[in-house]
């Protein structure tokens, strides 16, 4: 379907309506009035957003009448209504155009789900025993609400605590409004894989903290560093659409590409050329190119700009990162280092020293109100960690007293070293608003469930992926097929009964009517100036699946401001837990291209699609090179065992050539305890043997630096569906 077409058919449709009680039991079929837009037997296309991952792309979803069965009051029924059959990419979007990645096209399973929780559900078991009673909303709404007043009361509104996923857009305004007018500390934010170190580190080179978009559509030569780019990371679908202009959308010009990691990643499998560097070593093989760019004057020191002046011995011409020196740092040969460099410097040095804004480079994109609320990203700066809430309940239990959970499985996204579920077990109330059971919200006091993505209202303000000025908008596309609420409108239900300071910071009625305010401030800024625009913009907004500025894109450019003015930075070596004698692998969790970091496991499509590389189905492994597992006496498909200074696991192993001897690689997203029937006990995780260590300038979890010791356990079997990954690109290298 084509950008004008999708248009034309996208029909706005109120389909916010909460079901009516089927009333009779006995699969009664309950008609409701009709959608205008549905004819039966005929597809109508609506615009959606899909939340599972950072990159917000944007869908169609295809919905046609159909009969469903649902329970209302404890009784079954059946219900004629629009349901989703389909989801592609909306080609209005400017992140997808079109496009979209296998774990979005499964965003529709979470609808019709046989596991998803479909009324709100109060514990009458032993915590965390997973046994819960039906109650009704209203008992539901009653108790969040008369727990929250009691700690106001009892003037203790700072023991409350909000863990959520990375948010952006209206529901992180509403969330973040909702705690400062309760009087409880800043939100707390999940994220296993999060990009807060480049971010970090964008504030320092660029004075801007966010994930860059990279026109790979126009650049000539590309240097990766451990970023897979094609398959997991930043914004993978716009990245993808780039990625085959650039190698083949120009005439006579396929741009040259080098991937420089320590576990072939699907990126990796692309590259000309791929490097198998050390485990965090990357920043020296940068620095050694540098160095000889500089060396042999290809470029001037000055072209390194504000980010070459961050670093120590720049304007020296970065003595201590010669090729040999980096040979020792990396394990890459020198030689190859020089020629990389020397490519770099005639092909597209602006890619390394100073791009930002300028064609084949990287680009921040515009945000529609820069400092609003809810605008990109969800920085590190004010964002607590799970790490600091687990400590702080162990050595002072009383100081958490509620705990609110909201698209955040902490317990299975923190190491077992830092006690998440140790301390989550001691804090009096948890409500959670998750969709399904898992390791956190099974120790649930209440359970609120959230609609479907593609039942609830949804905004988001891209950080990347576009160099186009975008909101993503999308009203619900189908009904709720079950008695759950969208939690934006809990939390302002919620608000309305608590009163006092909720009344002027959440002065909303319904979470469309907070959007449509977002909207209206955007269409102000945009030059609307009376009513009639205003309403015009919304409604487009809904029929497009958001707004975007027309025309070609206008990047920012390189910001102004920056953080950390006179600042030097030096290299420091890595540092990893366990001794290397004892421990003398690293462990390279890397996330999965099915199940991203976990969170999407319990999707059956997602469990059977086979792994890009391995081609290994409803299962883990570890990646072993065959020269390690030859030592080792380790066969294809073996059991091994994984130990580090923190937990073991056992798993199957993959021989592969695409991980460097001294890596053992384990993707993340199996090994969940509890997670519905398709990933419960299924596999191992590689996160619960992590060393807790964080990464100083954020706090983030250094999830790359533990080592361990592998051991075979036994013969065994992996369900490989194609053979995986055959050839040997570098075995003759020294490492
Ligand atoms: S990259 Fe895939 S999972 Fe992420 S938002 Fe886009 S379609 Fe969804």
């Amino acid at each position: 379907m084509d950008r004008r077409h999708f248009i034309k058919v996208t029909a706005v449709t109120g389909a916010s309506a909460a079901l009516a009680s089927c009333g009779n039991p006995e699969h009664q079929i309950i008609r409701f009035m009709p959608e205008e837009s549905l004819v039966p037997g005929v597809a109508v296309w609506k615009p959606g957003l899909c939340t599972l991952c950072p990159a917000g792309c944007g869908l169609i979803v295809r919905v046609m009448e159909g009969d469903a069965e649902i329970v209302r009051g404890g009784r079954p029924g059946v219900i004629r209504m629009g349901l989703a059959k389909k989801l592609e990419g909306n080609p209005a979007h400017p992140v997808n155009r079109g496009r979209l990645c296998p774990r979005g096209q499964a965003g529709v399973q979470i609808v019709y789900h046989p596991d998803r929780l479909r009324q709100p559900l109060k514990r009458s078991g032993p915590r965390g025993s997973g046994e819960f009673r039906q109650i009704s909303w209203g008992a539901a709404l009653e108790e969040l609400t008369s727990r929250l007043r009691e700690l106001g009361s009892n003037g203790t509104p700072q023991s409350l605590r909000f863990l959520t996923g990375p948010l952006r857009g209206g529901r992180r305004e509403l969330i973040d409004r909702f705690l400062a007018a309760y009087g409880a500390p800043p939100r707390i934010a999940v994220e296993l894989f999060t990009d807060d170190v480049l971010r970090r580190a964008n504030a320092l080179s660029f004075g801007i903290a966010q994930v860059p978009s990279f026109d790979l559509a126009r650049s000539r030569q590309v240097v990766s560093f451990s970023a897979d780019f094609l398959g997991t990371w930043n914004s993978p679908v716009a990245q993808n659409l780039a990625y085959g202009e650039m190698r083949q959308g120009r005439p006579n010009e396929r741009a040259r590409f080098v991937q420089v990691e320590p576990r072939m990643s699907q990126t990796g499998a692309n590259a000309d050329e791929w490097l198998p560097a050390r485990p965090g070593s990357d920043g020296v093989v940068a620095l050694g190119l540098a160095h000889v760019i500089l060396d042999e004057r290809l470029r001037p020191a000055s072209a390194g700009g504000r980010a070459g002046a961050l670093i120590e011995g720049w304007d020296d011409g970065l003595p201590h990162y010669a090729p040999e020196i980096v040979q020792e740092h990396t394990g890459l040969p020198a030689a190859r280092v020089v020629r990389l460099a020397r490519q770099l410097a005639t092909g597209a040095l602006n890619a390394l020293l100073g791009s930002v804004g300028q064609p084949g480079g990287l680009f921040f994109s515009e945000q529609p109100e820069p400092g609003a609320p809810g605008a990109a990203p969800d920085a590190s700066a004010g964002v607590r960690r799970v790490r600091a809430l687990a400590e702080e309940i162990v050595s002072s239990p009383a100081s958490v007293q509620a705990l609110l959970v909201y698209d955040a499985n902490p317990i299975y996204a923190s190491p077992a070293a830092w006690r998440v579920r140790q301390a989550l077990e001691q804090v009096p109330f948890i409500a959670s608003f998750g969709s399904f059971l898992d390791e956190t919200s099974v120790l649930a006091d209440l359970i609120l469930p959230d609609h479907a993505p593609l039942e609830a209202w949804l905004d988001d303000l891209p950080e990347s992926g576009t160099t186009q000025l975008a909101a993503g908008l999308a009203p619900p596309a189908v009904r709720p097929l079950h008695d759950t609420r969208a939690t934006a409108d809990v939390l302002l239900d919620v608000a309305h009964r608590l009163g006092g300071s909720f009344d002027g910071a959440l002065p909303w009625q319904t979470f469309e009517e907070m959007l449509r305010a977002r909207f209206d401030r955007l269409a102000n800024a945009q030059g609307a100036t009376s009513d009639a625009d205003r309403d015009e913009f919304w409604k487009q907004a809904q029929a497009r699946g958001g707004w975007w500025r027309e025309g070609p894109a206008r990047p920012s450019g390189a910001p102004v401001a920056r953080a950390g003015a006179g600042r030097r930075f030096a290299y420091e070596p890595p540092r990893f837990d366990g001794d290397s004698t004892e421990y003398p692998f690293h462990l390279l969790p890397f996330a999965s291209q099915t199940f991203f970091d976990g969170s999407l496991a319990h999707l059956p499509w997602m469990q059977e699609i086979p792994d890009v590389l391995s081609s290994v189905m409803w299962g883990s492994w570890v990646e072993i090179n065959p020269r390690t597992a030859e030592r080792l006496g380790i066969g294809q498909g073996d059991l091994v065992e994984l130990v580090s200074r923190h937990g073991r696991v056992e798993v199957p192993a993959l021989i592969s050539p695409g991980v460097a001897p001294d890596v053992v690689a384990m993707p993340v997203g199996q090994g969940h305890a509890h997670f519905t029937r398709y990933a419960s006990g299924r596999g191992a995780s590689p996160v619960s043997m992590l060393a807790p260590m964080v990464e100083p300038e954020t706090g983030t979890l250094a999830w790359a630096a533990t080592r361990v010791l592998v051991r075979h356990v036994a013969a065994g079997r992996l369900v490989l569906f194609a053979g995986g990954l055959r050839e040997r690109p570098y075995e003759h290298e020294p490492r």
